[in-house]
Protein backbone atom coordinates (compact mmCIF):
# COMPACT_ATOMS: atom_id res chain seq x y z
CA UNK A 1 0.00 0.00 0.00
CA UNK A 2 1.13 3.81 -0.76
CA UNK A 3 1.58 6.51 1.89
CA UNK A 4 -1.78 8.03 2.75
CA UNK A 5 -1.92 11.73 1.61
CA UNK A 6 -3.73 12.56 5.72
CA UNK A 7 -1.31 10.64 7.70
CA UNK A 8 2.64 10.97 7.95
CA UNK A 9 4.46 7.98 6.16
CA UNK A 10 1.82 5.18 6.88
CA UNK A 11 -1.15 3.73 4.99
CA UNK A 12 -4.92 4.40 6.37
CA UNK A 13 -7.41 2.02 7.02
CA UNK A 14 -11.07 2.71 6.79
CA UNK A 15 -12.69 2.29 10.36
CA UNK A 16 -15.80 3.95 9.04
CA UNK A 17 -17.37 5.02 5.75
CA UNK A 18 -18.92 8.40 4.29
CA UNK A 19 -23.11 7.63 4.71
CA UNK A 20 -25.84 7.38 6.72
CA UNK A 21 -25.10 5.52 10.18
CA UNK A 22 -26.37 4.98 13.51
CA UNK A 23 -23.65 7.60 15.32
CA UNK A 24 -21.58 5.17 18.11
CA UNK A 25 -21.71 7.93 21.07
CA UNK A 26 -24.81 9.91 20.40
CA UNK A 27 -27.60 6.87 18.75
CA UNK A 28 -28.69 9.03 16.21
CA UNK A 29 -29.26 8.18 12.77
CA UNK A 30 -27.42 10.55 10.21
CA UNK A 31 -25.15 11.33 7.54
CA UNK A 32 -21.78 10.61 8.77
CA UNK A 33 -20.19 13.47 6.58
CA UNK A 34 -16.66 11.86 6.64
CA UNK A 35 -14.51 9.00 6.42
CA UNK A 36 -12.58 7.53 9.76
CA UNK A 37 -9.33 6.59 9.51
CA UNK A 38 -6.34 4.88 11.28
CA UNK A 39 -3.07 4.24 10.57
CA UNK A 40 -1.87 0.72 9.41
CA UNK A 41 -1.68 -1.66 12.40
CA UNK A 42 -4.72 0.65 13.70
CA UNK A 43 -1.28 3.11 15.01
CA UNK A 44 -1.39 6.66 16.20
CA UNK A 45 0.23 8.88 13.40
CA UNK A 46 0.77 12.39 12.44
CA UNK A 47 -2.31 14.17 10.46
CA UNK A 48 -0.97 16.00 7.44
CA UNK A 49 -2.51 18.18 4.63
CA UNK A 50 -4.47 16.63 2.31
CA UNK A 51 -3.92 19.55 0.06
CA UNK A 52 -2.47 23.15 0.08
CA UNK A 53 -4.47 25.54 1.31
CA UNK A 54 -5.49 28.36 4.10
CA UNK A 55 -6.61 27.50 7.71
CA UNK A 56 -10.00 28.60 8.40
CA UNK A 57 -10.23 27.49 11.85
CA UNK A 58 -7.83 25.66 14.30
CA UNK A 59 -9.49 25.11 17.69
CA UNK A 60 -11.81 22.77 19.72
CA UNK A 61 -15.26 22.18 19.87
CA UNK A 62 -17.37 19.77 22.10
CA UNK A 63 -18.27 17.07 18.76
CA UNK A 64 -15.18 17.55 16.67
CA UNK A 65 -12.70 17.90 19.51
CA UNK A 66 -9.17 19.54 17.98
CA UNK A 67 -9.98 20.19 14.47
CA UNK A 68 -8.57 21.90 11.81
CA UNK A 69 -10.71 23.40 8.40
CA UNK A 70 -8.53 24.01 5.40
CA UNK A 71 -9.98 26.16 2.74
CA UNK A 72 -8.99 25.21 -0.68
CA UNK A 73 -7.86 27.28 -3.49
CA UNK A 74 -11.01 26.05 -5.41
CA UNK A 75 -13.79 27.15 -2.34
CA UNK A 76 -13.34 23.74 -0.83
CA UNK A 77 -13.07 23.04 2.14
CA UNK A 78 -10.98 20.02 3.67
CA UNK A 79 -11.69 19.12 7.99
CA UNK A 80 -8.92 16.62 10.22
CA UNK A 81 -11.02 16.04 13.59
CA UNK A 82 -10.39 14.08 17.09
CA UNK A 83 -6.73 15.35 16.95
CA UNK A 84 -4.74 15.56 20.87
CA UNK A 85 -4.82 19.51 21.74
CA UNK A 86 -1.14 21.18 20.38
CA UNK A 87 -2.13 21.71 17.07
CA UNK A 88 0.69 22.63 15.10
CA UNK A 89 -0.90 25.55 12.96
CA UNK A 90 -3.53 28.16 13.56
CA UNK A 91 -5.89 30.19 11.91
CA UNK A 92 -4.52 31.80 9.00
CA UNK A 93 -1.21 29.98 8.06
CA UNK A 94 -0.78 29.05 4.33
CA UNK A 95 -0.37 24.93 5.00
CA UNK A 96 1.18 23.12 2.04
CA UNK A 97 0.26 19.66 1.02
CA UNK A 98 1.38 16.92 3.72
CA UNK A 99 2.29 19.70 6.11
CA UNK A 100 1.59 18.38 9.77
CA UNK A 101 -1.29 19.67 11.46
CA UNK A 102 -1.52 17.58 14.53
CA UNK A 103 -1.30 14.27 16.38
CA UNK A 104 -4.41 11.74 15.85
CA UNK A 105 -6.26 11.76 19.22
CA UNK A 106 -9.60 11.18 20.45
CA UNK A 107 -10.93 14.52 21.49
CA UNK A 108 -14.91 15.54 20.63
CA UNK A 109 -17.25 12.83 20.03
CA UNK A 110 -15.20 9.85 19.59
CA UNK A 111 -15.01 6.07 20.50
CA UNK A 112 -11.03 5.80 19.82
CA UNK A 113 -8.02 7.57 18.17
CA UNK A 114 -9.11 8.29 14.60
CA UNK A 115 -8.90 10.44 12.12
CA UNK A 116 -12.42 12.07 10.99
CA UNK A 117 -11.45 13.53 7.58
CA UNK A 118 -14.40 15.33 6.10
CA UNK A 119 -14.39 17.59 2.38
CA UNK A 120 -17.10 20.08 1.77
CA UNK A 121 -17.21 20.79 -1.57
CA UNK A 122 -19.96 24.05 -2.93
CA UNK A 123 -21.69 23.14 0.46
CA UNK A 124 -22.28 19.61 0.61
CA UNK A 125 -19.98 17.05 1.94
CA UNK A 126 -18.44 14.72 -0.36
CA UNK A 127 -17.10 11.18 0.14
CA UNK A 128 -13.11 11.61 0.94
CA UNK A 129 -12.27 8.51 0.24
CA UNK A 130 -11.78 8.09 -3.01
CA UNK A 131 -8.55 11.15 -2.54
CA UNK A 132 -6.95 9.69 0.67
CA UNK A 133 -4.25 8.18 -2.22
CA UNK A 134 -4.71 10.75 -4.65
CA UNK A 135 -4.83 14.20 -5.77
CA UNK A 136 -8.25 15.73 -5.07
CA UNK A 137 -8.11 18.98 -7.56
CA UNK A 138 -7.03 17.98 -10.50
CA UNK A 139 -8.90 14.68 -10.29
CA UNK A 140 -11.88 15.48 -9.35
CA UNK A 141 -15.14 17.75 -10.28
CA UNK A 142 -18.24 18.00 -8.31
CA UNK A 143 -21.82 18.22 -10.00
CA UNK A 144 -22.02 22.06 -9.23
CA UNK A 145 -18.58 22.52 -10.67
CA UNK A 146 -19.71 19.92 -13.31
CA UNK A 147 -22.74 22.27 -14.34
CA UNK A 148 -20.36 25.45 -14.10
CA UNK A 149 -17.79 24.14 -16.45
CA UNK A 150 -20.74 22.84 -18.81
CA UNK A 151 -22.64 26.38 -19.03
CA UNK A 152 -18.92 28.31 -19.25
CA UNK A 153 -18.21 25.81 -22.12
CA UNK A 154 -21.42 25.99 -23.66
CA UNK A 155 -21.17 30.00 -23.51
CA UNK A 156 -18.13 30.50 -25.26
CA UNK A 157 -19.86 28.80 -28.02
CA UNK A 158 -23.31 30.49 -27.93
CA UNK A 159 -25.38 32.47 -26.39
CA UNK A 160 -27.98 30.05 -25.09
CA UNK A 161 -29.73 29.82 -21.66
CA UNK A 162 -26.74 28.63 -20.12
CA UNK A 163 -27.32 27.14 -16.39
CA UNK A 164 -31.24 25.56 -18.05
CA UNK A 165 -28.32 23.78 -20.63
CA UNK A 166 -26.35 22.51 -17.94
CA UNK A 167 -29.47 21.00 -15.82
CA UNK A 168 -30.81 19.25 -19.39
CA UNK A 169 -27.32 17.92 -20.07
CA UNK A 170 -26.92 16.36 -16.58
CA UNK A 171 -30.10 14.85 -16.85
CA UNK A 172 -30.24 13.18 -20.30
CA UNK A 173 -26.22 12.06 -19.03
CA UNK A 174 -28.47 10.20 -16.14
CA UNK A 175 -31.13 8.86 -18.44
CA UNK A 176 -28.90 7.80 -21.25
CA UNK A 177 -26.56 5.72 -18.53
CA UNK A 178 -23.86 7.70 -18.44
CA UNK A 179 -24.26 8.12 -14.73
CA UNK A 180 -26.56 5.41 -12.84
CA UNK A 181 -27.30 7.58 -10.10
CA UNK A 182 -25.37 5.36 -7.71
CA UNK A 183 -23.35 8.17 -6.00
CA UNK A 184 -25.61 11.20 -5.67
CA UNK A 185 -23.50 13.78 -4.53
CA UNK A 186 -20.12 11.85 -5.08
CA UNK A 187 -17.56 13.83 -6.93
CA UNK A 188 -17.26 13.17 -10.46
CA UNK A 189 -13.76 11.91 -11.88
CA UNK A 190 -11.89 13.62 -14.50
CA UNK A 191 -12.35 10.54 -16.44
CA UNK A 192 -16.31 10.45 -15.98
CA UNK A 193 -16.00 13.92 -17.59
CA UNK A 194 -14.42 12.80 -20.16
CA UNK A 195 -16.60 10.34 -21.19
CA UNK A 196 -19.64 12.66 -20.85
CA UNK A 197 -17.89 15.06 -23.04
CA UNK A 198 -16.97 12.41 -25.58
CA UNK A 199 -20.59 11.33 -25.76
CA UNK A 200 -21.86 14.65 -25.69
CA UNK A 201 -19.88 15.53 -28.91
CA UNK A 202 -21.17 11.95 -30.67
CA UNK A 203 -24.57 12.94 -30.01
CA UNK A 204 -23.41 16.73 -31.39
CA UNK A 205 -22.12 14.81 -34.42
CA UNK A 206 -24.62 12.17 -35.16
CA UNK A 207 -22.38 9.30 -34.12
ZN1 LIG B 1 -16.08 10.26 11.60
Amino acid sequence: MSECRVLSGKDCIITCKFGMRTHPVTGAYKLHNGVDVVGEGYSLAYITAHTEGIVEFAGYNSALGYHVNIRLENGDMMQYCHMQGGLQVKIGDFVEQKQILGIMGSTGLSTGAHLHFGIQSGGVWVDPSPYLHADYLEDTMTYEKFCEFMAQYEAERNAKPVSDWAKEAWASMVSDGVFDGSRPQAPLTRQEAALVLGRQKGAADGV
